[in-house]
Order: C-alpha cells, then sequence, then structure tokens
C-alpha cells in the first residue's frame, strides 16, 4: 500500500514535470509567432497546439503577467517598445512615439516632426497642410517605414494602442484586414482615413462649443 502511495506521488511529480515542459515549450511557440504575426489568436492556437482555449488563455495570463506580450480580446499582441528616441514626444499630444505606431512629417523647413501615432501624425498632416513634404507611418505588425498616402488604415479597431480613436497603419492590405478580422475596426485608405479623422474631429469641435 505504501509502496503504491509512493509510486503514485512519483507519477504525479513526474506528469507535473513533463507538463511544465510542454507548457514552456508553448510559451515559446507563441512568442515567436508574436513576433513573426504580429498577433496570436487563441483560437488557433488552442488548434494547433491540441489543447483547450482555456489552456491558451492561463499561458497568455502568465507570458502577460510576465510582461511580455498584451492580452486583447481573442488573442495577444506585442507590448509595444517603449521610448524609441530619448526626449523626443509627440509634437501633438507630448507622449512618446513608440516604434511601432509613430509617424514622422518631414516638413517644408527642413525640419522633422515626430507623432506618437497616426491619429496625431494625420491629425497633424491636415492642420499643416503643405507644409508636409512627406510623411511616413510605422507598419504595426512590422515596424518599418511606409509612405503614409500608401498605407492601409485600421481605424477605431477594440484595442487602445495609443491615442483614441484608435488608427493603426499597415504597409499590406491583408495584414490590416488580418488584424480587422481579430480585433475589429474599419479598414481605410489614407484619404478615407483622413476624411474619418476629420469628421471626428468635427464632432468633438461641435461638442465643445455646445458647452
Ligand atoms: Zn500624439
Ligand atoms: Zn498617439
Amino acid at each position: 500500500m505504501l509502496e503504491f502511495v509512493i509510486m503514485r506521488s512519483f507519477i504525479k511529480r513526474y506528469d507535473h514535470f513533463g507538463k511544465n515542459m510542454l507548457q514552456a515549450h508553448r510559451h515559446q511557440q507563441i512568442l515567436s509567432r508574436l513576433q513573426e504575426n504580429g498577433i496570436v489568436h487563441i483560437h488557433e492556437l488552442s488548434q494547433d497546439f491540441a489543447v483547450s482555449e482555456m489552456t491558451i488563455h492561463r499561458d497568455l495570463d502568465q507570458l502577460e503577467t510576465e510582461g511580455r506580450l498584451r492580452k486583447v480580446r481573442g488573442g495577444a499582441i506585442p507590448v509595444p517598445a517603449p521610448t524609441p528616441v530619448q526626449g523626443e514626444v509627440c509634437f501633438m499630444c507630448h507622449t512618446t512615439p513608440r516604434s511601432q505606431t509613430q509617424m514622422t512629417l518631414h516638413m517644408s523647413n527642413g525640419s522633422v516632426q515626430r507623432a506618437c501615432c497616426p491619429h496625431c501624425g494625420l491629425h497633424g498632416m491636415a492642420m499643416m497642410g503643405d507644409q508636409v513634404v512627406s510623411a511616413l507611418a510605422s507598419d504595426f505588425l512590422r515596424g518599418n517605414a511606409v509612405t503614409a498616402q500608401a498605407a492601409t488604415y485600421v481605424v477605431q479597431p477594440d484595442v487602445t494602442i495609443c491615442c483614441t480613436p484608435t488608427v493603426l497603419a499597415f504597409q499590406d492590405v491583408e495584414d490590416a484586414k488580418r488584424f480587422q478580422h481579430g480585433f475589429g475596426g474599419e479598414v481605410l485608405n489614407f484619404t478615407k482615413t483622413m476624411q474619418y479623422l476629420n469628421e471626428a474631429m468635427h464632432l468633438s469641435t461641435n461638442h465643445h462649443e455646445e458647452h
């Protein structure tokens, strides 16, 4: 009887060890997918690793506690990279730009204005009109620079990344659509996004005037 108890506790411990190994492996895989794709979906992960969605939830919870990702509805996104350029703040709202959302506006006087995200960057472009010679947005998934006019934007998704209404830039329309699929919002081109922000701005201005 005693041997049986010892044996069982040994098996339990061994089993626990095995589970930890599998969990550590899953965590690694989740993080490397996040790096590759910019998003992970709980549903897909649960299918690919053949574990319950609850298990994936717990994995993401733990990784979030460790500060390695950020949970959003139905999945997770990378933690935004902090402070890319020291001492530089958004020329519109004075928050510190993040490498994955920042925009740079190149002005006719040769200066460069940095914005925290397309929300501020596009507002700035609308405000300064012809003074803006060119504008670059950062692809939200990959962080590379893309011409603002050529980018595709996801407007007002369910996640808040920087300023609201949230506007995120993507180089690839398909990436924008994939992001929209997971996190909602509208996929718009440059012109439509400018119109959208313009209307949102007028609405908030009118709102202020009423008070
Ligand atoms: Zn800003
Ligand atoms: Zn912002």
